[in-house]
């Protein structure tokens, strides 16, 4: 009987186990789930809210990268193990049953939203492709609204941007829409570009605190340098319509928070009725849940032993991990199938690149910290690489080219019409069902 795999998730990890399986057991079925029909490189979605690249230069199309996996197009929304069942929803609301002999889940993670009053209605995040294109969208309709207001006191308002998180993804944020703002506002007639202020909170008492201090430091010289402030051990307490309030007291006028401050890891995880470390699915080193080897889990979803730094620890939830846990993942599933023993999963961090726009990065290959022009470089070349697509790798070093030539050509889209791309629109953490309810809902579709 043909083998039935399912694999839950179209990002860094679940596109290239479907990819890999296809090699390793061609006879098998592969039915791959993902409510998107493209792999993001979500490392280069600051820069599509910053308008340097257009929003299908950072994807891959799932049916370039994938030749006999069928692409399932939905989400998991729940899943009995013990039935080895998933129920899927479908874009167009409707459910299906997956039945599988072996299970990959891969659906990697959402944004962390906390429980601040007024964040999730006028927060806006950066963690998807179409929040991306929302932020961009926004970010330049203050620009407009301001250069046509007369009120001095709305023009600083639309004119100040808030992001809230001083990790990687935070920073980049900032530093790739500060270089927009500013180069956009002189565009402006009636606009002064030194009223465009950029503020990152940042609760730590550091930037990205994993890069170390010199390069931790080396962040700050350069948003600095182009006057971006940055509140280091503080907090949003607040948000509204006009505002957000600091945990220092500080209420800042702004129509534009951007919450960058962490993430979690996808709810379907905690839904399933296995142990969780933090929300992450327990896995062993082989990435296959305890008691149930026929179920593997990686990436940001998983709570993998990191057998490289020892002691307990889990790998950090980033490209880098995922996208190597991918191949011990498709290849345990072939040995498991073919009755072989399976190999554990085991990697030294590579490092960090962090793109400051411009050519502005800091870097820490191999522990190496580099920043200025080596970093840029460095930046640079490791995302073509990891791009990997030849395609997604012309087009996204092309648009670098026209943009180091003419500079950022951002346009409004249009996407606003009609609704506001806030955070509450974009979380779909309330679509899961637990054990249970899943084996009542499948029950009801037989
Ligand atoms: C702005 C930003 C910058 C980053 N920069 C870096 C960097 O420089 N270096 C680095 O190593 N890491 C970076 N990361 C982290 C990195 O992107 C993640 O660690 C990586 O994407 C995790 O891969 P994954 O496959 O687990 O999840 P993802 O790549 O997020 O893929 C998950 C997939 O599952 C799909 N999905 C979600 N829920 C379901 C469901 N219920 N059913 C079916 N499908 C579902 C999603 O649509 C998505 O396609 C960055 C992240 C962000 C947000």
């Amino acid at each position: 009987m043909t083998d039935r795999i399912v694999v839950v998730g179209g990002g860094f990890a679940g596109a290239a186990v479907a990819r890999r399986l296809e090699k390793l057991v061609p006879e098998a079925d592969v039915r791959l789930v993902a409510p998107d029909d493209y792999m993001l490189y979500l490392p280069l979605l600051p820069q599509v809210a910053a308008g340097l690249l257009p929003a299908p230069a950072t994807t891959v199309a799932l049916s370039t990268w994938l030749r006999r996996t069928v692409v399932v197009p939905g989400r998991a929304v729940g899943v009995d193990l013990d039935a080895r069942r998933v129920l899927v929803e479908s874009i167009t609301g409707h459910h299906e049953a997956l039945p599988y002999d072996r299970l990959v889940l891969a659906p990697g993670s959402v944004t962390r939203v906390a429980d601040i009053p007024g964040l999730r209605e006028h927060g806006r995040g950066c963690k998807t492709l179409a929040e991306a294109a929302f932020l961009r969208d926004h970010v330049l309709a203050q620009l407009e609204i301001a250069n046509t207001s007369t009120d001095p006191e709305e023009r600083d308002r639309r004119c100040r941007f808030v992001v809230v998180g001083g990790g990687y993804a935070g920073v980049e944020t900032a530093a790739n829409l500060q270089l927009m703002t500013t180069d956009l506002a002189r565009r402006f007639p009636r606009l002064d570009p030194s009223l465009v202020t950029w503020h990152v909170v940042q609760h730590h008492d550091a930037l990205m605190p994993g890069l170390g201090r010199r390069l931790s430091e080396d962040t700050r010289r350069v948003l600095a340098s182009r006057g971006v402030h940055v509140d280091l051990s503080t907090g949003l307490t607040a948000a509204d319509e006009g505002s957000v309030t600091l945990s220092d007291g500080r209420r800042l006028a702004t129509r534009t928070l951007i919450w960058a401050a962490g993430i979690a890891p996808s709810p379907l995880m905690a839904h399933l009725g296995a142990e969780t470390d933090h929300g992450r699915l327990v896995v062993r080193a082989d990435l296959s849940v305890p008691d149930r080897p026929e179920v593997l889990a990686l990436g940001d979803a998983a709570a993998v032993p990191d057998l490289a730094s020892g002691g307990g620890a889990v790998c950090p939830p980033t490209a880098q991990h995922a996208s190597r846990q991918a191949p011990v993942a498709a290849a345990n599933v072939a040995a498991g199938l073919a009755g072989r023993p399976t190999t554990d999963y085991r990697h030294r961090d590579l490092g960090m690149v962090v793109d400051l726009g411009g050519s502005d990065a800091v870097a820490k290959p191999f522990g190496v910290d580099l920043s200025g022009l080596p970093g840029a470089t460095v930046t640079r070349a490791y995302h073509l690489w990891a791009l990997r697509a030849p395609a997604t790798m012309t087009r996204v070093a092309t648009n670098w080219a026209l943009g180091a030539l003419h500079g950022t050509s951002a346009v409004r889209l249009g996407f606003l019409h009609g609704t506001s791309g806030r955070l509450a629109e974009f979380e779909h953490t309330d679509d899961y069902l637990d054990a249970d309810a899943t084996r009542a809902a499948i029950a009801a579709l037989s």
